[in-house]
């Protein structure tokens, strides 16, 4: 039987002067349950009778009834809130109500319900032992219960239950405190805190997830409105929104209240405050229904000061965040946002463009760099207008913006219309242009990195090919830059591990058929025997920075043969160096010849410098004084490839040199046109300059060229360029046939 009686309204009991004063409650509902274990019938009336309209600790009492100990187990271990168990120690056995005891604190693990023993005979006391062990309250015999008696001693055990129980529920709520800032440690973003701490709340007070809302402002660099950052309940529909648009103007102003006085008021209505620098704190508002007891109280202290600090931390990774994801200057997405948008966002047919502002560096340099940023922010502020969401915008580097969107949005046409007008930056009018490269995303390039860089290749396209303009994305161009970045790689090994060597074609005089000198010419052998053109490889090195030093050690090597060569002759043996435009323009290019010559103790007098024909216009005033001091070293200098460029017969007068290489494309055709050679020959000599001809491969050439007056001549009829053994050899050859002669 389980039955629960509230408390008889008759009195069968005659009651001492003991009788206790009733205590009036304002709580109705809330009972302690007593449960009366006995074989006895009498008995539980009798309890009941006696204990009539009492109130202990605010609440009136709740019985439930059991007849044996077997029952008694049953409603024990389903009631949980049992406050005092009226236990009969003898029952169906001697021992049943001490096996009771026993399994209700060992078995069940039940240590908060009280014990009160009772007996109809003083013999069957327990022991003194067994009392301290099953932490028995009390115990009487039934002839004690009288209705004070047995008051005071269901009070005893009602406030020692009651202390167990609050001990318990601090310790229960301590430890989902702590449990709820272990989880909510996790959560980096402050919008998720703020819904962790209303799941959190909820359950630490045990409400239903309504009427809690939790408002504060995100982290931003601007004064933002308060914004419900997480609601539960019939609050969730104002998520994401203004404080202000919260239906229930108390609840509103509840809130601001806390925000402003920066204080929690714990209450019916509770409102938390937890301050967090860098912003102006949070406030979340629970409607908690009943009375805040001060377990609760010191509870939610203890969760503020807790909470306070995690979204302390949350704050700081948001705005680490936003470091890592946001550009300072323009406040758009930056570099690493832009990779992310395209692997989530991009489609087969959408279009990421890269446009890099022309000549960006000279505003940042000419004008100061507030001006530059100021220039950056209104490019950013245009190209917002212009490229609204869905298409999404960056900021990928100092100069370069990046859009992702669809063709009909990001287009050259859409691109160039941004810089048409001109840009005004405080009082200055600006006309700014943009060079641009897109790529339409296909399924390999899907992958944020791969656009990007491919986008990155068509800009440098552009720069090179359209200047301000906008170029589509060419694979084969990317694969050319592959190459060529292979190549650049495997030249810096072969030069380090003196893979390069320089050959020597011999000049011949045309008037004596004499070797006078030689062109040093390189040569890259590959470790699988193959010979890379210097065409192909020397604008690559030069492009590289690799030019300058290579060129120096060519010099030295150059050197070292001519010393050997001239040994061979008592004439002046002259040896020419083709230097690179790139190598002519380093500030120290005459100081390492001249230290070069004075390192071989070489008569200046025999050395000859070949510049190219564009060098020597490309900026006459530049490169003047530099050829100048090579003169006054004693070096001569001649032109390569002379007729193949644009040089006019002004600038060739200015230039301080000796000789002009008539280009081999004239000798190949001269037998059908000589007139190019002839004018050339013509010139020379008007300029008082030497001529030599270079790619002479057959006698009819070498006659024609010899009748036009060419004083010297250099191909593959006299030699083919030689290794340095090789140049001994057929120069000891050729001394040999003239000392014969
Ligand atoms: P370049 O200075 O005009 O050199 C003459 C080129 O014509 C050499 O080609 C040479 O082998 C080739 N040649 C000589 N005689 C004949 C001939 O009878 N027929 C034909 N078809 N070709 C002939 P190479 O060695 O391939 O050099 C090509 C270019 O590479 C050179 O043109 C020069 O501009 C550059 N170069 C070569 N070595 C160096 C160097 O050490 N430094 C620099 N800066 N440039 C170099
Ligand atoms: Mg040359
Ligand atoms: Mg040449």
């Amino acid at each position: 039987m389980n039955t629960t009686t509230k408390e008889s309204t008759s009195d069968l009991f005659v009651f001492t002067a003991e009788d206790p004063k009733e205590v009036q409650s304002t709580s109705i509902d809330a009972q302690w349950k007593i449960l009366v274990v006995d074989d006895e019938k009498d008995v539980h009336s009798t309890t009941i009778l006696a204990l009539r309209g009492v109130f202990i600790e605010g609440r009136s009492l709740c019985f439930m009834h059991a007849y044996s100990a077997s029952e008694a187990k049953s409603i024990i271990a389903d009631t949980s809130d049992i406050a005092v168990l009226l236990l009969d120690v003898v029952m169906e056995s001697e021992s049943a109500g001490l096996d009771l005891v026993k399994h209700v604190r060992k078995e069940l693990n039940r240590n908060d319900v009280r014990i009160v023993l009772r007996t109809g005979q003083p013999g069957y006391a327990p022991e003194v032992d067994t009392i301290r062990d099953y932490d028995i309250n009390d115990y009487k015999t039934k002839s004690e219960l009288t209705r004070t008696r047995l008051f005071t001693s269901l009070t005893v055990a009602i406030r020692s239950y009651r202390q167990i129980r609050q001990s318990e529920a601090t310790r229960r709520g301590l430890e989902s405190i702590i449990n709820a800032s272990i989880d909510l440690s996790r959560i980096q973003s402050v919008k998720n805190f703020a819904d962790g701490v209303v799941t959190q709340l909820c359950a630490l007070f045990d409400v239903e997830s309504e009427g809690l809302v939790c408002a504060g402002n995100q982290y931003s660099n601007k004064e933002p409105p308060f914004l419900v950052m997480a609601a539960a309940g019939r609050y969730a529909q104002f998520i994401g929104k203004s404080l202000d648009t919260i239906t229930d103007k108390e609840v509103v102003h509840r809130l601001y209240e806390t925000l402003n006085l920066k204080k929690s008021t714990i209450g019916k209505g509770t409102c938390l405050y937890f301050p967090v620098s860098d912003s102006k704190g949070i406030a979340a508002y629970i409607d908690l229904s009943s009375k805040i007891d001060e377990i609760d109280r010191q509870l939610i202290e203890i969760f503020i000061t807790n909470i306070k600090s995690g979204f302390e931390n949350t704050y700081l990774q948001q705005k680490i965040a936003t470091l890592a994801y946001f550009d300072r200057i323009s406040g758009l997405p930056n570099r690493n946002s832009f990779i992310d948008f395209i692997k989530k966002e991009a489609t087969e047919c959408s279009v990421v463009a890269q446009i890099d502002i022309d000549n960006f560096s000279d505003i940042n340099s000419i004008l100061d760099l507030s001006f530059g940023d100021d220039v950056l922010r209104a490019v950013a502020a245009r190209l917002l207008d212009n490229f609204p969401p869905p298409t999404r915008l960056a900021r990928l580097g100092s100069d370069t913006f990046g859009l992702l969107g669809s063709q009909d949005a990001v287009n050259p046409h859409t691109i160039e219309a941004v810089f048409s007008d001109p840009f005004l930056i405080g009082e200055h009018s600006l006309r700014l242009s943009a060079t641009s490269g897109l790529v339409v995303c296909s399924n390999e390039s899907l992958n944020g990195i791969n656009a990007l860089k491919n986008s990155s290749v068509a800009v440098k396209q552009a720069k090179q090919l359209a200047r301000s303009k906008c170029i589509f994305f060419d694979p084969a161009q990317s694969i050319a830059a592959k190459e060529r970045l292979l190549m650049l790689s495997n030249l810096r090994s072969a030069f380090s591990c003196d893979r390069l060597f320089v050959v020597f074609q011999p000049f011949i005089s045309l008037k004596n058929n004499q070797i006078v000198g030689a062109e040093t010419l390189l040569r890259w052998k590959t470790d699988s025997g193959k010979f890379i053109p210097p065409n192909r490889f020397i604008p690559l090195a030069e492009e590289s920075g690799l030019m300058v030093p290579l060129g120096k050690w060519i010099i030295r090597s150059a050197f070292r043969e001519q010393r050997k060569f001239q040994m061979m002759t008592s004439d002046p043996f002259r040896i020419a160096i083709n230097v690179s435009h790139v190598q002519f323009r380093e500030p120290d290019f005459v100081e390492t010849l001249a230290k070069a010559i004075l390192e071989f103790d070489i008569d200046p007098n025999n050395v000859e410098i070949e510049l190219t024909e564009s060098v020597a216009i490309d900026n006459l005033i530049s490169i003047m004084e530099t050829l100048k001091q090579v003169r006054i070293l004693g070096v001569s200098i001649s032109i390569d490839d002379f007729g193949t460029g644009y040089s006019s017969l002004s600038i060739i007068s200015k230039l301080p040199i000796h000789r002009l290489k008539i280009d081999q494309s004239f000798i190949r055709n001269i037998e059908t046109d000589s007139s190019i050679s002839k004018l050339i020959i013509q010139l020379a000599k008007e300029l008082n300059l030497e001529t030599i001809a270079e790619g002479i491969e057959s006698e009819a050439q070498y006659k024609m060229i010899q009748d036009l007056g060419c004083t010297e001549g250099q191909g593959y009829l006299f030699s083919r360029p030689l290794t340095a053994d090789a140049f001994e050899d057929y120069f000891a050859n050729q001394i040999h046939a003239i000392s014969a002669q």
